[in-house]
């Protein structure tokens, strides 16, 4: 049962928002969206950190534009997207400053969650906007993605959101209240599915087997969205966008489905580094550095003795201790020369050496896993 489970139980939430939810023959649905906006604030004073996956530009530009109804070729589906995403960021960041948030508009395409070294950066910049108090407003980069580099739909996107930015909850708000053992429209039998545990083959033929074409796609890509999350420690809900104050009304008991995850997103990122990723090289630290990572401190290039490989910025390294014993894995945000440069070197003399302001750490805390408690198996 999951009458328990409150949104604000999680630190940080990512919400998906479809755009039939928000757009309505062409022109913005704007009391929901100030409906949704007040859930948002009320999670956000409740101290949890949200970030917006909405859909909606190119409903909202086609209604712009005064495009006919029918299919949309791929080129006037970009230029919609381009006039539509001005006029729904902006509605955010007007809904959002009527509450005292701040919102920033982040648009992404496939390579930017799926690249390494581009994957890092998105990350960074949507870390800061967050510690800064402003909710992310994400979409892709319609305008410029193509087919071939395009996610095409936003339950995956947003699914890749959350488990870049090690989010413990994802919602994904639709016309559909959550998944049924069959589509309800046309089966009396269908049954509702408060919980899923885990996602079996069962569970996936159950969204394969939806209704009509649309509403198949429809579930078929929540569902993959539920296997991208929970794997990497996301909880995920499949929830309806259809009434006023939806997060609300997920906390006050509304019907829904709940995907759990068997793990934490930090447990699951460690696994990732240290399981998925092949070491390209080896960062050997100083006994302060060594420190530093012990009370959970990122590793600055002064603690950085040698550097050994040919890496590039997002590889996973080796860290080693003064005496190369491996204290675990992390991702590296330089440059295997540039690595070399910096070692030892204060991170206020970064720009001066590598010729950019990059980052003040060589490998973030978040990006670290250390070994099972190296520490303790010195001596
Ligand atoms: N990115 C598209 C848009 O903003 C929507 C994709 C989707 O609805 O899944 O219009």
């Amino acid at each position: 049962m999951n009458e328990l489970r409150q949104l604000a139980d999680h630190k940080r939430i990512v919400v998906k928002i479809g755009s039939a939810l928000l757009v309505e023959k062409g022109e913005l649905r704007r009391p929901w969206l100030e409906a949704i906006v007040e859930d948002i604030a009320a999670l956000v004073a409740k101290g949890s950190e949200v970030l917006v996956v909405s859909s909606g530009s190119i409903a909202l530009g086609r209604g712009v534009l005064g495009l006919p109804k029918g299919a949309l070729k791929l080129e006037e589906s970009q230029a919609s997207a381009a006039v539509g995403q001005i006029a729904l960021a902006q509605a955010y960041a007007e809904c959002l400053g009527r509450k005292g948030l701040k919102a920033g508009q982040i648009l992404l395409t496939l390579g930017d969650t799926e690249e390494r070294r581009r994957y890092l950066n998105a990350r960074a910049t949507i870390g800061t906007l967050l510690r800064m108090g402003a909710v992310p407003i994400i979409n892709e980069n319609d305008t410029v993605a193509t087919s071939e580099i395009r996610y095409g739909d936003n339950d995956r996107l947003a699914a890749r959101v959350a488990t870049m930015m090690s989010a413990d909850c994802l919602v994904l708000l639709s016309d559909i209240d959550g998944l049924y053992t069959a589509p309800p429209a046309t089966n009396p039998d269908a049954v509702f599915l408060p919980e899923v545990p885990r996602i079996t083959a069962e569970i996936e033929a159950m969204a394969g087997s939806a209704g009509s074409e649309l509403s198949r796609g429809g579930m078929k890509t929540k569902i993959d969205a539920a296997k991208i999350a929970t794997a990497a420690g996301t909880v995920m809900a499949i929830a309806s966008g259809k009434v006023m104050n939806p997060l609300k009304a997920i906390d006050n008991g509304t019907r829904c489905t709940w995907f759990l995850a068997a793990s934490t997103p930090a447990t699951a990122r460690k696994a990732w580094i240290n399981g998925h990723l092949e070491p390209r090289g080896e960062i050997r630290l100083d006994a302060g550095a060594v420190s530093a990572l012990k009370s959970g401190k990122s590793l600055l290039p002064a603690g950085v003795v040698a550097v050994a490989g040919n890496f590039s910025r997002g590889d996973a390294v080796k860290v080693l201790s003064p005496e190369g014993r491996v204290l675990g894995r992390g991702l590296i945000a330089y440059d295997a020369a540039e690595a070399r440069m910096i070692a030892g070197r204060n991170s206020r003399e970064i720009e001066a050496i590598v010729g950019y302001p990059g980052r003040a750490e060589m490998i973030h805390r978040d990006d670290l896993a250390l070994d099972d408690a190296p520490f303790e198996r010195a001596g």
